[in-house]
């Protein structure tokens, strides 16, 4: 039997005589330490982060250098082998998940780790695609330098992830999107060329931005091999307030308080429901809560700058002081060491794994309004699921600063299988027809995977869809890189 592709009607190669052979001749480009087709081996990378998608590869293939990258997408255009590339597995929406109906190959990036330059006085860093978030951050801290893509998957998504999914995270207030920090990419086309764009300028427009493509593509358009990213001044202070506010439109009042006040020095500005702390301080060992008494909503904000000494957090304390005058906080604690500070990020990172943790359904919403409709929107939001949803309750966190929300609903108790499909299509609905009047994104960071495909047929205008239809037939008219994701 052929499995026919997506985009050009041509047999994609699935078989299990025809796969075995294209696999012997991966194992001959990587070695034996370099494949694996035991299930159990297997297993960590047919299973999403949240372990909701699960689907069935026919090998796991790890690559050392972008040249056998190159050697082993070569083999699978020629054999019409459907591909997935694959970094941390850290993703929301099942975008690493190969699709058991075809039976691909995973190609995990984790061992092209390599950190390749730092330029301190170009402000730049060349790095493979498998390099762990964190092992990046920490290279550019040992050259003064700060790298600000910061999530709280860190410590496991790699930069070949995050520029797939053109990551957001804590400090795209600041900073922008994981788009926003790259200068360069070097990636592996579907036809197996390398395509060699590791630039390192800021200055270049010599004709269309191709990396753009490739950010954001989920890996739909090729493999993203090295990257050039941007470094930025290390703030050498910073500081850290967790305050209480009566409602999401304090919040917002906050924020534009702070904002005129400290401009660019906010780095973060994140708003949680009392409902999330509830989940952390309940699933989270360790935790505590920050202030003496329970509040239905806080904000968490960060600052940096060059100042001397206290200088920074003594402001900061100053307009809380003002800010509780005016009753935009009814509470606030501001963190007095490093660790402090750590402890507080904790509580608000932590809220995507004690979610995790809770049964009952839970339907994910990561959506995006201009930031002046954050609190009308999460009003609308609410009273629409408490009129068609008995039981609901909602678990919103998110980037306020960004107008980002991880705009999350549960209800409670376990729902049959299909009755849940159901409930969760609905609740869906409701969340992303609201959106759509707001005129937002019903995906803000998370990107579309399989998770949002029917989304993104009824959401996206349909000039938008046919362009990128065109842009991937155009680079893969196999339809081997990833299918079912992003477009069917
Ligand atoms: P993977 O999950 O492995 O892959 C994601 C997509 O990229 C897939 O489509 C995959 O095929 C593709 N891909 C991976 N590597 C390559 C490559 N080299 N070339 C081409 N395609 C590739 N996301 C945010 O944006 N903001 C957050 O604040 C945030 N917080 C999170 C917190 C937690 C606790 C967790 C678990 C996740 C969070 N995420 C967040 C989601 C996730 O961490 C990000 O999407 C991250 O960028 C994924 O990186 P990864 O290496 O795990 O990618
Ligand atoms: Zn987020």
């Amino acid at each position: 039997m052929a499995f026919f592709s997506l985009y050009s009607g041509m047999p994609i190669a699935s078989h299990s005589t025809l796969r075995a052979a294209t696999i012997g001749r991966l194992g001959e480009i990587v070695g034996p330490q370099g494949i694996f087709t035991d299930p159990a081996e297997l297993e960590p990378y047919v299973v999403d982060w949240r372990g909701i998608y699960r689907g069935a590869a026919a090998a796991v293939v790890r690559p050392a250098t972008a040249e056998q990258v190159a050697a082993i997408v070569k083999i699978c255009a020629e054999t019409k082998t459907p591909l997935v590339p694959q970094g941390g597995n850290t993703g929301m929406c099942g975008a690493t998940v190969p699709d058991a109906k075809v039976n691909p190959v995973v190609i995990a990036l984790g061992r092209m780790n390599r950190i390749r330059n730092v330029d301190a006085l170009n402000n730049t860093m060349t790095v493979e695609a498998g390099c762990v978030l964190a092992n990046i951050q920490q290279a550019a801290a040992d050259a003064d330098r700060l790298f600000p893509l910061s999530l709280g998957a860190e410590g496991s998504c790699q930069i070949g992830g995050n520029l797939s999914t053109n990551a957001g995270g804590v400090n795209v207030l600041r900073y922008g999107n994981t788009r926003d920090l790259v200068l360069g990419i070097e990636a592996v086309l579907p036809d197996g060329r390398i395509w060699n764009g590791l630039r390192s300028l800021r200055k270049d427009n010599t004709g269309y931005d191709l990396k753009h493509l490739f950010i954001g593509a989920e890996g739909t358009l090729g493999i993203i091999t090295a990257a050039v990213l941007k470094l930025f001044p290390r703030p050498s202070a910073n500081a850290t307030a967790w305050m209480a506010v009566p409602d999401p439109d304090a919040a917002l009042r906050l924020f534009s308080l702070l904002r005129q006040q400290f401009g660019d020095r906010i780095t973060a500005f994140e708003l949680m429901s009392r409902a999330c702390v509830d989940l952390v301080l309940k699933h989270i060992p360790g935790t505590r809560d920050p202030l003496n008494t329970p509040h239905p909503w806080y904000v968490l904000t960060e600052l940096g700058d060059s100042s001397p000494g206290d200088a920074l957090r003594n402001e900061l304390a100053l307009a809380l002081e003002k800010a509780m005058e005016n009753s935009l906080v009814v509470d606030a604690t501001l963190a007095e060491n490093q660790g402090r500070s750590k402890a507080l990020w904790r509580i608000r990172e932590s809220i995507p794994e004690a979610a995790r943790g809770e049964a009952g359904m839970l339907y994910r919403h990561d959506i995006a309004v201009s930031v002046g409709e954050i609190p009308a929107f999460i009003r609308d939001g609410q009273s629409a699921l408490e009129k068609h949803f008995k039981g609901t309750h909602i678990i919103c966190f998110g980037h306020l600063g960004d107008g980002n929300l991880h705009y999350n609903t549960y209800v409670e108790g376990r729902l049959r299988s299909d009755a849940a499909a159901r409930a969760a299509n609905d609740v869906t609905t409701v969340i992303y027809d609201i959106v759509k009047q707001y005129k937002g994104s019903f995906s803000a960071e998370h990107g579309i995977g399989i998770a949002k495909v029917e989304e993104l047929k009824r959401y996206k205008d349909p000039i938008e869809i046919d362009l990128m239809r065109t842009v991937k037939h155009a680079l893969d008219p196999d339809g081997i890189m990833n299918p079912g994701k992003v477009l069917l």
